[in-house]
């Protein structure tokens, strides 16, 4: 249900400072992926070990998300400036599709909190190939910055802590309830409807001006109280209008 790979593609490829990006993306993967296997999660693990530049990195990691089926594409990174810095720097996720901007802010809040890096947030990015190529929506995590040595410092200290935030906020945007069909097919398809936010709001408005159902649904919708089964349900009552 979700593809991960760090980014780049060999160690020193990406940012190098007082550690080196691919070095510990790599490591914070294999730290989720296996957390999220544990929770029963399926996920499929991309990692690039052949490209010989940026350019074919970039294709190399595009294709082999887009080869595989999955609902979110999750690639992770370390972040840089120049020179080093002795103050915290922070963590932020970056995002293109309106409909994970949710999720990159409770990712990137979900590791603030787990290392106590300040929380740059959600950043919305058009210009990234990795955000612009992957088919499904797509979140970038910048977990923290190399040249910080207070950032680095709370990283290794916190470790744990911080993949498995990221981990439990990954699985609660793909899992938020149980399977409520008997079939993992039809819970995967309605469940990826229901992640499209811009779907679920014009569905809302719609029902309310026609009268089906009230406005409160729109307010849960706000405050993120929808459940899935509500959502299914009101697709119910839109549907037995046009009969
Ligand atoms: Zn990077």
């Amino acid at each position: 249900m979700i593809t991960i790979s760090p980014g780049h593609w060999k160690p020193g490829t990406g940012a190098v400072g007082l550690i080196d990006e691919v070095t510990e993306a790599r490591r914070v993967v294999d730290q989720i992926l296996g957390k999220l296997r544990e929770m029963g999660l399926r996920v499929h693990h991309v990692q690039d070990n052949t490209s010989k530049s940026q350019a074919e990195n970039l294709r190399y990691l595009i294709n082999a998300h887009n080869k595989t089926t999955r609902m979110l594409d999750v690639s992770v990174h370390f972040n840089a400036v120049s020179g080093t810095h002795t103050r915290a720097i922070g963590t932020e996720v970056l995002y293109k599709n309106a409909a994970v901007q949710p999720l990159a802010a409770r990712l990137s809040k979900a590791i603030a909190n787990a290392a106590g890096f300040p929380d740059r947030g959600a950043k919305k990015r058009n210009d990234l190939a990795f955000l612009n190529g992957t088919e499904e929506a797509a979140v970038l995590i910048e977990v923290c910055f190399v040249n910080s040595t207070v950032d680095v410092a709370r990283y290794k200290q916190h470790f744990e802590t911080i993949c498995g935030a990221i981990s439990a906020t990954l699985a609660q945007h793909v899992r938020p309830a149980v399977n409520p069909f008997s079939s993992p097919a039809l819970y995967g398809r309605v469940e990826k409807l229901f992640q499209n936010k811009s779907y679920v709001k014009t569905l809302l408005e719609r029902g309310v001006s026609q009268g089906l159902f009230s406005v409160l649904w729109q307010e849960k919708f706000k405050n993120d109280t929808l459940s899935l089964t509500d959502f299914c349900g009101l697709c119910v009552l839109l549907q037995e209008e046009r009969e």
